[in-house]
Order: structure tokens, then sequence, then C-alpha cells
């Protein structure tokens, strides 16, 4: 694609790299057949080309965003299906996150949706607050009934059907929460590695199980794990909202904490368990890419993270302990199979390991979770939802496997289908409790 910057404006490095990203694409729209929200609603504006002339239009123009670029840009997931299906090698990825940090800081949307935003990123992070925060979304929960039901004609949902997104995700009980920042669980046996195991921050208040779940596994199979002591969420989630000056002041901080552990006692990998956040720490070194002070240490912070099938890849697992003959429908989620391209490694641990594994069909297209994705745009959340849903069920699964939180929240909400991670039924496989509470 020709551009037309102004050598001033290339001087910026980040219209330096958009301008690189734009001229990569040749047009040939071959990434609008994998784009979920071209295929629900069938307009190029919301396929991956027409956002691309849109950024490309504001950026090169040094326009301020329009109601139509925020429209369509907010309505793009960020599932990065136009990523794997590009073959002319497109990072859409670095392009959309730059019009969010432009939008984020350019457009005026209206109070209320600054509110919810700014609650959003102020809570989801924090997961004491999000703790309460469900607690009372649970008491309101009666309420959601008085509140508008889905409206795919409206071109951006309300607040109150927004609210009652919120409210539908909000799960019936909360578990007690799990160990705290600075716990260190001892190899079982003689020790092969260190690690440690990111805590997030929603999977820690809604299932503390999983990351139990992941330290069971790695000890038993000789691996020390550490929760590293004063770490913080890892930004996705405002970085998905534009919010960059906050994103990237959790990921330094991140990177301080990991750095001191990793030249203490040492770290073989920084493990994530989910994969939303997996993705945006590989990334650190590129956002951190102009930082002076931060660059080389953010570079070597991505190149330890590690999705933890992507390590129970490299060590070699304990015989099954049982025989399962359960049949599990295998839910890639997009971060992890456009954003991390890790997409056999998941399902060739759970074969090993005794499980019938079953692809679910249209398996690129996403669930509609994408972080606060189902609760700002919950109605085209739901359709893909349903959709996903709808073929899982094909494959008639017992139980559905993923390994992304949020992904396993937004599925759970249409399925009484169990929804565990991965790592719980390689955990179960290898001598741990048999999961399947959703
Ligand atoms: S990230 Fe997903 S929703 Fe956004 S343009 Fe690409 S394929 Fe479409
Ligand atoms: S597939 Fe790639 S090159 Fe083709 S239009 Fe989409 S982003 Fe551009």
């Amino acid at each position: 694609m020709k551009t037309e910057f102004s050598p001033a404006q290339l001087a910026d490095p980040d219209i330096a790299e958009a301008n690189k990203i734009l001229r990569a694409c040749v047009h040939c729209g071959f990434c609008t057949a994998t784009c979920p929200t071209y295929v629900l609603l069938g307009d190029e504006l919301d396929s991956p080309r027409g956002r691309i002339y849109l950024i490309k239009e504001m950026l090169e123009k040094d326009r301020p965003p329009t109601q139509e670029v925020v429209k369509h840009i907010d309505r793009c997931l960020s599932c990065l299906a136009c990523m794997t299906t590009c073959p002319s090698g497109v990072h859409y990825m670095h392009l959309v996150d730059q019009a969010r940090v432009r939008i984020e800081k350019e457009y005026a949307r209206p109070l209320t949706e600054r509110l919810l935003r700014a609650a959003l990123a102020w809570v989801l992070p924090r997961p004491g607050l999000f703790r309460l925060s469900m607690i009372v979304a649970r008491l309101a929960r009666p309420l959601a009934a008085l509140l508008p039901a889905p409206n795919e004609a409206a071109a951006s949902p309300n607040l109150l059907r927004r609210i009652k997104a919120m409210l539908a995700l909000a799960p019936g009980s909360l578990p007690a929460p799990g160990p705290a920042g600075g716990s260190v669980f001892p190899a079982l046996g003689a020790r092969r590695g260190r690690v440690a195991l990111l805590q997030g921050c929603a999977q820690q208040v809604l299932a503390p199980r999983i990351n139990q779940a992941a330290i069971n596994l790695l000890t038993r199979h000789g691996i020390e794990v550490v929760l590293v002591k004063d770490e913080q969420c890892c930004g996705a989630l405002t970085h998905h909202l534009g919010r960059d000056d906050d994103a990237l002041a959790r990921a330094r901080a991140n990177i301080v904490v990991w750095l001191k552990e990793a030249e203490g006692d040492g770290l073989d990998a920084i493990l994530v368990t989910t994969s939303g956040c997996g993705t945006v720490i590989k990334d650190y070194g590129f956002m951190l890419r102009e930082d002076r002070d931060f660059a080389a240490a953010a570079a070597k912070i991505s190149a330890l993270a590690k999705d933890i099938t992507e390590y129970l890849g490299s060590i070699e697992l304990q015989p099954a302990q049982q025989q399962s003959d359960l049949v599990i429908a295998y839910h890639s989620a997009c971060s992890l199979q456009h954003g991390q391209k890790i997409t056999h490694a998941p399902k060739e641990l759970l074969s090993k390991n005794g499980f019938v594994v079953k692809d679910v069909p249209e398996s690129h297209l996403c669930c509609g979770s994408a972080g606060t994705y189902n609760i700002l745009q919950p109605d085209i959340a739901n359709r893909l939802r349903d959709r996903k849903v709808a073929n899982i069920a094909k494959v008639k699964p017992d139980m559905i496997a993923a390994g992304n939180i949020g992904c396993m929240v937004q599925i759970a909400g249409g399925t009484s289908v169990p929804v565990v991670h991965t790592v719980e039924l390689l955990d179960w496989a290898t001598g741990g409790p048999r999961p399947g509470l959703n």
C-alpha cells in the first residue's frame, strides 16, 4: 500500500512503524474471510483491510479520530486472526494498538462511556477491587432482567446494555484466594528447573484453581515455582483500552521485579496460564523499544515469557496415571493461536496424556471474550459466543479445554459442558485432582 507520510511525520518512531506495516499490505483482502466482525457484519469497514484504511487516513492526514473510525476500531476484537491469514506479514496488532492509543488520547467519548472505561481500567487490574466488584455484581444480578436486551441494529451498545453484560459475567460464587505473591513452591524430588508463574489479576479471583493445578503439575515434575512478590497486572487490560501510560508503567514495574528474581535465584522461564497476558508480555520488548532504560530488559523478559503448554512441551511429563476416554473439545484461544502461534502443543499434550482431543469447527473464529470486549461490545460478543458454543456442540465433548480465563468465562456463559484449563487436565492426568467445576 502506498503511503504519503512526510519526513517530519516519519521522524516519529510510531509513525515510522505504522508506515512499515501499512506498506506491507497489498489490499488482497484474504484477511476479510477470517475476521469475525466481517463474517458477522459484512461491512468492509469492519474488516481488517477496512480498518487498515481508516487507520492510514487518520495517521497520514494527522486527523483526530472521527466517530466512524472509533466505531469500527472499537468493534475490532484484537483477535489477530487477520495476522494468521495475511500472506504479506502485515503486523495488524501493532497498528491497531497504536490507533487505540490515539483514540484514547484524542477522541472525546460520551461521559458515561468514559466513566465505564475508566472504571474497567481501574478495577480489573486490581484483584482486591475486582473481587469486591464481583460480589456487588452478584448481588445486583436480579436487576439484569430490567435492563435492555441485545440490539443488533444499534451502532454502539448503551451503558445499560453494557452493565447487563457485566452482571451476566459475574460468577455465582467466588473461590477463596490462592497463594500470595512471594510464595515459593519447592520441586518435589530433584530440582530440574525454576520458573516464575504469572499470578494474573482476573484469573486469580475467578479461578485460582488454574494456577494451583500449574503449581502442582510443575512441582511434581521437579520444577520449583515462585510467585514473584510485588508483581502487577501485566498491563494487557489497559493496553487494549488504549491506555498505554498505565500499561507501560505496569510492564516496567514487572520487568524490575522479574529481573531481580532472575538475577537472584534464577529463572528458566516466566510461565503464563492466561494466553491474553502471555501475548502482551511477549510484546514488552516491542512496547518498550524506545525506552533507553528498559528496552534491553524488556526484550530479555519477553524472551523468558512462555505459555505454560509451551514450557510443558519442553520437559518430559511422567506417563499418564490413567487412560481417560473423555472427549475434550479444545478451544484454541485467539491470543494463543494467532497472538503466539501456539496451536499444536496444547492438543499434543492432552492427547499424549490420554484424552481424546477434538478440534472445534471454525476454530480460527474468536469466542467474543477479547479482554473487556464482551462488556463493551456485548451484542457482537454474544453472537460470537453462541456461534462458538454451537460449533463446540458439534464434537459432542465431555469437557471443553482452553488456555485463557477470558475464553473460559465467555464460553461457560453459553453451555452446561464443563470448561476447564488445559493445565488442569494435565495435572489430573499426572496425578492431580479431577477438574470439571465451572
Ligand atoms: S483483529 Fe480480529 S476482529 Fe480485528 S480486524 Fe483482525 S481479524 Fe478482524
Ligand atoms: S491479507 Fe494482509 S495484505 Fe491482504 S488486505 Fe489483509 S492485511 Fe492487507
